[in-house]
Protein backbone atom coordinates (compact mmCIF):
# COMPACT_ATOMS: atom_id res chain seq x y z
CA UNK A 1 0.00 0.00 0.00
CA UNK A 2 1.33 3.55 -0.93
CA UNK A 3 1.92 6.31 1.86
CA UNK A 4 1.14 8.82 -0.59
CA UNK A 5 -1.54 11.30 0.80
CA UNK A 6 -4.59 11.35 -1.02
CA UNK A 7 -5.54 14.24 -2.78
CA UNK A 8 -9.08 14.33 -1.54
CA UNK A 9 -10.31 14.43 2.55
CA UNK A 10 -13.73 13.45 3.70
CA UNK A 11 -14.84 15.07 7.07
CA UNK A 12 -17.84 14.11 9.39
CA UNK A 13 -19.29 16.96 12.10
CA UNK A 14 -21.95 16.77 14.70
CA UNK A 15 -23.63 19.09 17.06
CA UNK A 16 -26.56 19.04 19.67
CA UNK A 17 -27.86 21.89 21.58
CA UNK A 18 -30.15 22.18 24.34
CA UNK A 19 -33.23 23.79 23.34
CA UNK A 20 -34.45 26.11 26.31
CA UNK A 21 -37.13 28.91 25.99
CA UNK A 22 -35.66 32.78 25.44
CA UNK A 23 -37.25 34.05 28.79
CA UNK A 24 -38.96 33.27 31.81
CA UNK A 25 -37.36 31.31 35.27
CA UNK A 26 -35.07 28.14 34.72
CA UNK A 27 -32.74 27.75 31.94
CA UNK A 28 -32.57 30.16 28.88
CA UNK A 29 -31.54 29.72 25.42
CA UNK A 30 -30.20 32.54 23.05
CA UNK A 31 -31.91 33.32 20.00
CA UNK A 32 -32.58 30.71 17.57
CA UNK A 33 -29.47 30.93 14.49
CA UNK A 34 -28.80 28.13 12.18
CA UNK A 35 -26.38 29.17 9.63
CA UNK A 36 -26.03 32.30 10.50
CA UNK A 37 -29.89 33.13 9.71
CA UNK A 38 -32.02 34.25 12.63
CA UNK A 39 -35.24 31.93 13.37
CA UNK A 40 -38.12 33.09 14.82
CA UNK A 41 -38.77 30.77 17.58
CA UNK A 42 -39.67 30.75 21.07
CA UNK A 43 -37.01 28.43 22.30
CA UNK A 44 -33.43 28.49 21.55
CA UNK A 45 -29.86 27.00 22.36
CA UNK A 46 -28.74 26.87 25.49
CA UNK A 47 -24.62 27.35 24.50
CA UNK A 48 -21.64 30.04 25.65
CA UNK A 49 -21.36 30.69 22.03
CA UNK A 50 -24.39 31.94 19.77
CA UNK A 51 -25.25 28.34 19.96
CA UNK A 52 -25.21 27.68 15.75
CA UNK A 53 -25.71 23.89 15.63
CA UNK A 54 -24.94 23.96 11.91
CA UNK A 55 -22.13 26.17 11.78
CA UNK A 56 -20.16 23.90 14.77
CA UNK A 57 -21.14 20.80 12.31
CA UNK A 58 -19.73 22.33 9.55
CA UNK A 59 -16.61 23.72 11.57
CA UNK A 60 -16.18 19.96 12.67
CA UNK A 61 -16.85 18.61 9.42
CA UNK A 62 -13.72 20.76 7.93
CA UNK A 63 -11.34 20.49 10.94
CA UNK A 64 -12.00 16.42 10.80
CA UNK A 65 -10.98 16.14 7.16
CA UNK A 66 -7.75 17.47 7.90
CA UNK A 67 -7.24 16.14 11.10
CA UNK A 68 -6.80 18.51 13.26
CA UNK A 69 -8.00 19.59 17.11
CA UNK A 70 -11.77 19.67 16.91
CA UNK A 71 -14.32 23.07 17.73
CA UNK A 72 -14.20 22.39 21.66
CA UNK A 73 -9.84 22.44 21.69
CA UNK A 74 -9.77 25.67 19.71
CA UNK A 75 -12.45 27.37 21.13
CA UNK A 76 -13.29 26.00 25.06
CA UNK A 77 -16.68 26.46 25.81
CA UNK A 78 -14.90 27.78 29.59
CA UNK A 79 -13.33 31.00 27.70
CA UNK A 80 -14.77 33.81 28.36
CA UNK A 81 -13.55 35.19 24.90
CA UNK A 82 -16.13 33.20 23.02
CA UNK A 83 -19.24 33.79 25.06
CA UNK A 84 -22.34 34.60 22.57
CA UNK A 85 -19.90 34.36 20.13
CA UNK A 86 -20.93 34.73 16.13
CA UNK A 87 -20.38 31.60 15.11
CA UNK A 88 -19.03 32.30 11.75
CA UNK A 89 -15.73 33.38 13.29
CA UNK A 90 -14.99 29.87 14.06
CA UNK A 91 -15.67 28.59 10.85
CA UNK A 92 -14.06 31.11 9.28
CA UNK A 93 -10.96 30.10 11.61
CA UNK A 94 -11.33 26.17 10.27
CA UNK A 95 -11.51 27.74 6.90
CA UNK A 96 -7.63 29.42 7.86
CA UNK A 97 -6.37 25.97 8.82
CA UNK A 98 -7.70 24.26 5.92
CA UNK A 99 -5.78 26.54 3.23
CA UNK A 100 -4.52 24.18 0.21
CA UNK A 101 -7.76 22.88 0.25
CA UNK A 102 -10.99 23.78 -1.23
CA UNK A 103 -14.68 22.57 -0.75
CA UNK A 104 -15.86 19.72 -3.04
CA UNK A 105 -19.10 19.77 -1.50
CA UNK A 106 -21.19 19.95 1.70
CA UNK A 107 -24.34 17.64 2.76
CA UNK A 108 -25.58 18.31 5.86
CA UNK A 109 -28.87 17.80 8.03
CA UNK A 110 -30.83 19.88 11.09
CA UNK A 111 -32.84 17.79 13.06
CA UNK A 112 -35.36 20.26 15.20
CA UNK A 113 -38.79 19.37 15.67
CA UNK A 114 -39.48 23.44 15.77
CA UNK A 115 -39.48 25.63 14.07
CA UNK A 116 -39.13 24.32 10.61
CA UNK A 117 -36.60 24.93 8.74
CA UNK A 118 -38.10 24.93 5.46
CA UNK A 119 -39.02 28.14 4.62
CA UNK A 120 -35.07 29.76 5.68
CA UNK A 121 -33.10 26.82 3.88
CA UNK A 122 -32.84 28.69 0.92
CA UNK A 123 -31.28 31.74 2.91
CA UNK A 124 -29.52 29.63 4.99
CA UNK A 125 -27.63 27.47 1.82
CA UNK A 126 -26.96 30.98 0.29
CA UNK A 127 -25.22 31.92 3.47
CA UNK A 128 -23.59 28.63 4.05
CA UNK A 129 -22.01 28.94 0.55
CA UNK A 130 -20.88 32.69 1.06
CA UNK A 131 -19.26 31.78 4.08
CA UNK A 132 -17.38 28.78 2.46
CA UNK A 133 -16.74 30.91 -0.50
CA UNK A 134 -18.29 28.36 -2.82
CA UNK A 135 -21.29 28.24 -5.22
CA UNK A 136 -24.71 27.22 -3.75
CA UNK A 137 -24.99 24.27 -5.86
CA UNK A 138 -21.99 22.73 -3.52
CA UNK A 139 -23.89 23.27 -0.20
CA UNK A 140 -26.76 20.93 0.83
CA UNK A 141 -29.09 21.32 3.57
CA UNK A 142 -31.76 18.75 4.62
CA UNK A 143 -34.71 19.59 7.56
CA UNK A 144 -35.70 16.52 9.53
CA UNK A 145 -38.08 15.94 12.75
CA UNK A 146 -37.12 13.51 15.23
CA UNK A 147 -40.81 11.93 14.82
CA UNK A 148 -41.73 13.33 18.60
CA UNK A 149 -39.70 10.73 20.18
CA UNK A 150 -36.51 11.50 22.22
CA UNK A 151 -35.22 14.37 23.43
CA UNK A 152 -34.99 16.29 19.74
CA UNK A 153 -37.89 14.69 18.99
CA UNK A 154 -39.89 16.79 22.65
CA UNK A 155 -38.22 19.64 21.03
CA UNK A 156 -35.89 20.12 23.87
CA UNK A 157 -32.09 19.56 21.76
CA UNK A 158 -30.81 20.17 18.27
CA UNK A 159 -29.10 18.28 16.22
CA UNK A 160 -26.87 18.40 13.15
CA UNK A 161 -24.51 16.11 11.49
CA UNK A 162 -22.76 17.50 8.34
CA UNK A 163 -20.52 15.76 5.89
CA UNK A 164 -17.76 17.91 4.03
CA UNK A 165 -15.35 16.85 1.06
CA UNK A 166 -11.73 18.60 0.65
CA UNK A 167 -10.05 18.11 -2.36
CA UNK A 168 -6.51 19.85 -2.58
CA UNK A 169 -6.46 23.11 -4.72
MG1 LIG B 1 -22.11 23.52 19.48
Amino acid sequence: MSNQVPNIRIGHGYDLHRLAPLSGAGERGRPMVLGGIRFVSEVGPVGHSDGDALLHAVTDAILGALALPDIGQLFPDTDPKWAGANSETFLAEALKLAAGWKIVNLDATVILEKPKIGAKKEEVRKNLARILGVDQGQVNIKGKTHERVDAVGEGRAIEVHAVILLSRV
